[in-house]
C-alpha cells in the first residue's frame, strides 16, 4: 500500500511517511494510492470481531506491514484501553430505523479521541522506533485540541502546539485544552476564527523549510491516519445493527465540520462496506449542503453556532472527496484548487453534481431548530443529544426515507456543551472527569491572528524540546 496526493506530485510512500508528512508536500491531500475492497465472506467474518480485532483489521490494510502485527495490536489496545465502555463506540437503539452510534466514550468526551487517542500512541511509536522529533502542531475548533493533548501528553519526546479561536470554544472544550499543566503543550487562542487558525497552519506547513526545521507534524484530519482510524466505526456500528436487524444498506448521518467524518464514511463504503446514503449534517456554516445542492463550493459568512465544533467554512478534507469525483485525476484538482485561490469558488458541472448527489444527501440546520430536536429528543426517550449529534439527528429526520434504517453519529457527550443545553431548559448532571476541571489553573497564550507572531511563539516552544 503506497500513498499518493491528490495534486500529483507525492507518490510511493509508505503508511508511517504518510503519517509524518501530515499535509502533502505539493499542497494536496494523501491518499492511499488504491482503496482495498473487503470482500462479502471477509465483512461476514468481521462481524463477530470486538471493536480492537476490527481495528486491526482494517487499519492492517493500509499499514501493510510497516509495523510488526503484535505491535500494531499493542498500539490499538492502548489507544482504546482509554475508553470508558468495553464495546468503544457503542451502538443505541433509539427508536425503529433510528440508532445513533456513541463515539464520545473517550478521554475528552467527543468523537476526536477515536482517532487521536491512536495517532498519539502511532506517533510514540514512530519516535521510538526511528527517533525523528515529532512536534505536533495543529488548530481547532475545540474538541481536536482536547483530544490531541490528551493523545500525546506525557509522551516522551513529543511537543504539541494548539491554536483554538479565543472565546469562540465551549468552557468545557477550553478547560481541557488549557488545564493541563505540561511543559510538552502550548496553547495559543488567537483573536479570529477556526478558518484563520486552519489557514495559518496550512501556510506554515506549506513552508517545507520551516516545516523540516522544527519536524512539524499534523494532526489535524489532513492526516490520513485520523480518517483510516474513523472507518472502523462505520464498519462496527453496520455490524451491530445488523445483529439485530436484518438490512441490505445503512444509512449514516454525520455531523460535519471539516468532511474528515463523513469522508471516513466514504471510504468505508468504497471499501465495500453496504452503506446508503451518507448525510452531511451541518450548522448554519453551511458551505457543504450548499455544496452538494447546487455544486458551487463557497465560503459564506462565517456564523457562531450552538455546535461550535462544526463552525467550519473551508472543509479541508473536501480535497480528498473531490479527487475522487474527479476520477483520480491529480491534475483536474490542482486546477479546481487553483481556481478556488483565485476566484474563492469550485464550481463542477452537471455529471459531477449528479454523482455528488448520488454520494450524499444533505441538510443544514438552523440554530432553533438544533434546540428544538435535542428538547424533543429528551422528552420522548429521554436521551440527551449534544448540539453536534442534534444536527445528526435533524438532518436524519429530514433526509432518511421510511422503511430505510440509518446511524447518527453521536459526536460527543452533552456535557461539553452545556451552554446550547441550558438554553433547552435541561439540567445536566456532569461527568466527574469534566466537573473537576473547573477548579484548576489555565494556561494559554492570546495572540493575533498573525503568522509572524505564531512562528515566533513555536520557535521558542519547539526549540525548547530540540535539547531533549
Ligand atoms: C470535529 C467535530 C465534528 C465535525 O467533524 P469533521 O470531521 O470536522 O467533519 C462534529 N461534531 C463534533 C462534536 C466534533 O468535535
Amino acid at each position: 500500500m503506497k500513498y499518493i496526493s491528490t495534486r500529483g506530485d507525492v507518490s510511493g510512500i509508505g503508511f508511517i511517511d504518510a503519517v509524518l508528512m501530515g499535509l502533502a508536500t505539493d499542497g494536496g491531500l494523501l491518499v492511499p494510492e488504491k482503496i482495498p475492497h473487503i470482500p462479502a465472506e471477509k465483512l461476514q467474518a468481521m462481524s463477530k470481531l470486538t471493536y480492537q480485532e476490527l481495528a486491526y483489521e482494517i487499519i492492517s490494510y493500509y499499514v501493510d506491514g510497516e509495523i510488526p502485527q503484535n505491535e500494531l495490536q499493542e498500539i490499538i489496545e492502548k489507544s482504546y484501553g482509554t475508553f470508558r465502555n468495553s464495546e468503544v463506540t457503542p451502538v443505541h437503539k433509539v427508536k425503529d430505523n433510528m440508532y445513533l452510534l456513541e463515539l464520545f466514550h473517550g478521554p475528552t468526551f467527543a468523537f476526536k479521541d477515536v482517532a487521536l487517542q491512536l495517532l498519539g500512541n502511532l506517533y510514540s511509536y514512530i519516535a521510538k522506533k526511528t527517533g525523528v522529533t515529532i512536534n505536533i502542531l495543529g488548530a481547532t475548533s475545540g474538541d481536536t485540541g482536547a483530544s490531541a493533548i490528551e493523545g500525546v501528553r506525557g509522551k516522551e519526546g513529543i511537543r504539541i502546539c494548539i491554536l483554538h479561536p479565543h472565546g469562540k470554544v465551549s468552557k468545557v472544550q477550553e478547560l481541557q485544552m488549557t488545564t493541563v499543566h505540561d511543559e510538552s503543550v502550548l496553547n495559543l487562542a488567537i483573536k479570529g476564527t477556526f478558518d484563520d487558525g486552519q489557514r495559518i497552519i496550512k501556510e506554515l506547513f506549506a513552508d517545507l523549510e520551516f516545516k523540516n526545521k522544527y519536524h512539524l507534524r499534523a494532526i489535524n484530519s489532513i492526516n490520513f491516519a485520523r480518517i483510516l482510524a474513523q472507518t472502523v466505526y462505520y464498519f462496527y456500528a453496520y455490524f451491530q445493527v445488523a445483529k439485530e436487524k436484518d438490512i441490505n444498506s445503512l444509512n449514516f448521518s454525520v455531523p460535519t465540520g471539516n468532511f474528515g467524518d463523513i469522508f471516513a464514511g466514504f471510504l468505508a463504503k468504497r471499501m465495500g462496506l453496504p452503506v446508503g446514503k451518507l448525510i452531511v449534517a451541518t450548522n448554519e456554516n453551511n458551505i457543504l449542503e450548499r455544496f452538494i445542492k447546487d455544486g458551487v463550493y463557497q465560503p459564506g459568512e462565517f456564523r457562531s453556532t450552538y455546535s461550535p465544533s462544526m463552525d467550519i467554512q473551508v472543509a479541508s478534507n473536501f480535497e480528498r472527496y473531490l479527487y475522487y469525483l474527479l476520477d483520480e485525476n491529480a491534475g483536474a484538482v490542482t486546477a479546481l484548487m487553483d481556481q478556488f485561490k483565485s476566484e474563492g469558488k469550485i464550481v463542477v458541472n452537471e455529471e459531477q453534481l449528479r454523482q455528488v448527489k448520488a454520494d450524499f444527501a444533505a441538510y443544514s440546520v438552523e440554530g432553533e431548530e438544533c434546540l428544538q430536536t435535542i428538547s424533543k429528543c429528551y422528552a420522548e426517550t429521554n436521551y440527551l443529544l449534544d448540539p453536534h449529534t442534534s444536527c445528526g439527528v435533524a438532518a436524519y429526520e429530514t433526509c432518511n426515507d421510511p422503511g430505510e434504517v440509518c446511524v447518527t453519529l453521536a459526536t460527543a457527550h452533552p456535557a461539553k456543551f452545556n451552554e446550547s443545553i441550558e438554553r433547552c431548559n435541561i439540567e445536566q448532571p456532569f461527568p466527574e472527569q469534566i466537573s473537576q476541571l473547573f477548579d484548576k489553573p489555565q494556561y494559554l497564550e492570546v495572540v493575533e491572528p498573525v503568522n509572524d507572531e505564531i512562528v515566533r511563539k513555536l520557535e521558542k516552544h519547539f526549540s525548547s524540546g530540540q535539547t531533549k
